[in-house]
């Protein structure tokens, strides 16, 4: 057989346990001798970074691996993340190659010792008269999803268990305490919950302590739960198993059903997107005379769409870590350098994996009035070095973002953009304060204002008259300092002294505050309040609908 050497690549998790039985597995395999080279690292959350393991089989001479996701089944992970680690690893070392193995399941071996875990918590129990509930992890990806109820059905076929149900503890249904109730339903008194999970983690533990907490509700039935599958000499196996496949070429995924390439009803958003399509032999693309051997691989990335040598310009939304959209996450997560704004959703950055490099926008070293220079040639120095770069912005990169104008510097100089739009402050810190910025039969026009410059300002382009004629929403961003001179200003051109305005600080943050008051007091309110930025101000009638 090939000896080629093994990389085994893991997810990575908080718990200590499940490190220690990924460490255990890469040993065991190492242990069986049947392969040069064994390595396991993590590409987020655990030590070893994959980085570190790759470095060790490139130190010790290797340029051929098989990287192996352990992965029970395609999702997001074994699509897109750790193909784009590998793909950085790649270009960190020339010359490095590698064959991507399939994931994991669906696997006998794997049911055999799903039905062994049962078996152990059954103590003697029988079979019959046992229901399982196989809970996988539960994703995005409906493919995923489908595979665990593969599993749940080859697990019953043939072992004489009443039956055995899915469920998911993350992302889909049926949930754990939804699959107990759904058995009880079916009459079932003894119920096993088996964690179809490779390691110890935060999921499987959930899985416990919602199992426990159903039970303690229905003392009439009997729940018990089974241990993960863990390290284990099947999963040794099934390891160097899919090693040989991948080193033969045989990376049968189910590309039928993977929601990147085909509209699935509610997926249809998916396709093509944010992850490239993998290897698919009857698309149009993949003619002959492209297999050299490195070529699967490479096809059977799902690799969101932002290209070394690129710069993602995302909207980041105003500053809670989940008001960011899905594309911008993915692109986020695809990065290896990030150009964070203050205002940008900074808590982000946390979850970002070890070796990307995090600019901070506001300490880009510059010259007097270069800020926005400094960060343009930041961006385009990065990209020209081949780097994904992804500049970070509060809410939409558009709206007073200055995004453009990096857009168009990139350009100028050569390198791609990609813009991903955000959750404006100017429609969401009203929002997220209860307050409408339209209405029907209430305002039909919105105007959103800079108040960087006030009222008078020779450089101001706002007609303050017109904004003073007008009867609908005014939001104002950046006008903290400036606030009572622009009321004064709106009052003198005509708007009513007692048009109501809402002052939002902080939108979405825990520390988010707000009060209302009127047009001619809002500029001895903001200065009694000590109001600071980030706030914004609104002002209009439908303030009044606050709810
Ligand atoms: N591109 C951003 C706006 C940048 S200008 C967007 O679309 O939201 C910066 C101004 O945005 C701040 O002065 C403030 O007026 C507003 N802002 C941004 N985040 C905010 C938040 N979380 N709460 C209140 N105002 C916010």
């Amino acid at each position: 057989m090939d000896r080629s050497p093994l990389l085994i690549v893991g997810h990575g998790t908080r718990s200590t346990a499940g490190v220690d039985q990924f460490a255990a597995l890469v040993d065991r395999i190492r242990r069986r001798g049947v392969v040069d080279d064994v390595e396991g690292g993590f590409i987020e959350l655990s030590r070893p970074p994959l980085t570190d393991a790759v470095g060790a089989l490139v130190g010790r001479g290797h340029r051929r691996l098989v990287a192996l996701p352990l992965v029970l089944a395609a999702a997001g992970h074994g699509k897109g993340d750790i193909p784009a680690a590998l793909a950085r690893e790649k270009r960190r070392h020339p010359g490095l190659r590698y064959a991507y193995g399939r994931p994991l399941g669906p696997h006998p071996l794997l049911h055999e010792v799903l039905a062994r875990r049962i078996d152990t918590v059954l103590d003697g129990a029988e079979r019959l008269g046992t229901w399982v509930a196989l809970i996988g992890r539960g994703s995005t990806d409906p493919d995923a999803n489908a595979e665990v109820t593969k599993v749940a059905r080859l697990l019953w076929e043939g072992r004489g268990y009443a039956g055995v149900e899915p469920g998911f503890i993350s992302l889909a249904e049926p949930s754990v305490p939804a699959v107990l109730e759904r058995l009880r339903r079916l009459g079932a008194r003894r119920i096993v919950v088996a964690p179809y999970f490779l390691f110890a983690g935060v999921l499987p533990d959930r899985i416990v302590a919602q199992s426990d907490a159903y039970a303690a509700e229905h003392p009439e039935l009997d729940v018990r739960v089974a241990d993960l599958i863990g390290d284990c000499d099947e999963l040794a196996d099934l390891v160097l198993h899919r090693h040989a496949e991948a080193l033969r070429g045989d990376i049968r995924m189910n590309c039928d059903t993977c929601a990147y390439r085909v509209a699935l009803p509610g997926f249809v958003d998916k396709v093509g997107r944010p992850q490239t399509p993998h290897h698919h032999p009857d698309d149009p693309a993949d003619g002959p005379g492209h297999h050299h051997h490195d070529h699967h691989h490479a096809d059977h990335r799902h690799e969101p769409a932002l290209r070394p040598g690129q710069v993602a310009v995302v909207g980041g939304g105003p500053g809670p870590d989940d008001l960011i959209t899905v594309r911008g996450k993915a692109l986020l997560d695809a990065a290896d350098v990030v150009v964070a704004d203050r205002l940008a959703p900074v808590g982000l950055l946390n979850g970002l994996r070890p070796d990307v490099l995090v600019v901070d926008a506001a300490k880009v070293p510059r010259g007097p009035g270069m800020a926005q220079e400094a960060i343009n040639e930041t961006l385009v120095r990065h990209a020209r070095a081949g780097r994904r770069v992804v500049r970070l912005k509060g809410g939409d990169p558009y709206v007073f973002g200055r995004g453009h104008e990096e857009v168009l510097a990139c350009a100028a100089a050569g390198v791609q953009t990609v813009l991903v739009p955000g959750v404006s402050s100017a429609v969401a810190a009203p929002a997220l304060a209860g307050v409408p910025v339209t209405h029907r039969g209430v305002a039909h026009d919105v105007t959103v204002v800079s108040g960087h410059l006030p009222p008078g300002h020779p450089e101001s382009l706002v007609d303050w008259a017109a904004l003073a004629r007008a009867r609908g929403t005014v939001v104002l961003l950046m006008a903290v300092e400036t606030i009572g001179k622009i009321a004064t200003a709106l009052v003198a051109h005509g708007r009513a002294p007692d048009t109501p305005v809402l002052a939002v600080y902080e939108a979405g943050h825990p520390g988010q505050r707000e009060w209302s008051t009127r047009l001619d007091e809002v500029g001895a309110r903001a200065a009694r309040e000590g109001l600071r930025p980030p706030a914004v101000f609104v002002l209009g009638p439908v303030v009044d609908l606050r709810s």
